[in-house]
């Protein structure tokens, strides 16, 4: 399978192209028309599988762009750690430059004025981990009833982290008509039992 034949618009193909991607992994091969399609998936993925771009260039094929930029954030990553919210900012970043999306990253360990600035900027993919997200909203400066899309990164790891409670309050906060993607290197009975009533029939995805 190649790149053009999954479904991806223009913009995504063009993306593709710009980071150097030759050919699908097989996570994005199964994983990108299913998202295009719009269900909810949970795929058995870790790092290293491609499944950042498995969820990135899907969701940014899709999203309508809206002019000005003053907007709540329309697709939300969650994701456990600093260090992975800004390995997906960068690609997604790369991504946006073709899909003309704005990307915005909060995450703890850091200042919260440049943060509430950017997201009183507006935007329309916002990456964040469990915990600055939940400070953020109790400040009142993010919205999350935009939310289109919900990508729960690394679900196995948040919930060893102890996230549990946060990703809920986060969950809750977000229209319960969204779309939703849970990636974990593990399905195990517990992501089972604590996340998957956030799906709505989902699609498996295993590599
Ligand atoms: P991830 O699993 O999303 O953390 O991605 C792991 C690495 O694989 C990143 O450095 C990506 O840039 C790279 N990558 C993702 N998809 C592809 C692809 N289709 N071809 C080549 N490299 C890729």
């Amino acid at each position: 399978t190649k790149f053009a034949d999954l479904g991806l618009s223009k913009d995504a193909l063009a993306a593709v192209e710009k980071l150097g991607y030759e050919n699908p992994t097989p996570v994005q091969e199964q994983a990108i028309p299913l998202v295009l399609e719009g269900r909810d998936l949970i795929a058995a993925a870790s790092t290293g599988t491609g499944k950042t771009a498995a969820f990135l260039l899907p969701i940014l094929s899709t999203l309508p762009r809206v002019k000005g930029r003053n907007r709540a954030p329309r697709v939300l990553v969650v994701s456990p750690t600093r260090e992975l919210a800004q390995q997906i900012a960068r690609t997604c970043m790369q991504i946006s430059r073709q899909t003309r999306h704005f990307t915005t990253t909060v995450f703890g360990g850091t200042p919260y004025g440049p943060q509430i600035k950017e997201l009183r900027g507006g935007t329309d993919v916002l990456i964040a981990t469990p915990g600055r997200l939940k400070d953020l909203m109790k400040r009142g400066v993010v919205n999350l009833s935009s939310v289109e899309v919900l990508v729960l990164d690394e679900a196995d790891r948040m919930l060893d982290m102890g996230f549990l409670p946060d990703v809920t309050t986060i969950v809750d906060a977000t229209p319960e008509c969204r779309q939703t993607l849970l990636f974990s290197a593990t399905i195990d009975q517990s992501i089972q039992k604590n996340l998957g009533s956030l799906l709505n029939d989902p699609a498996m995805v295993e590599i």
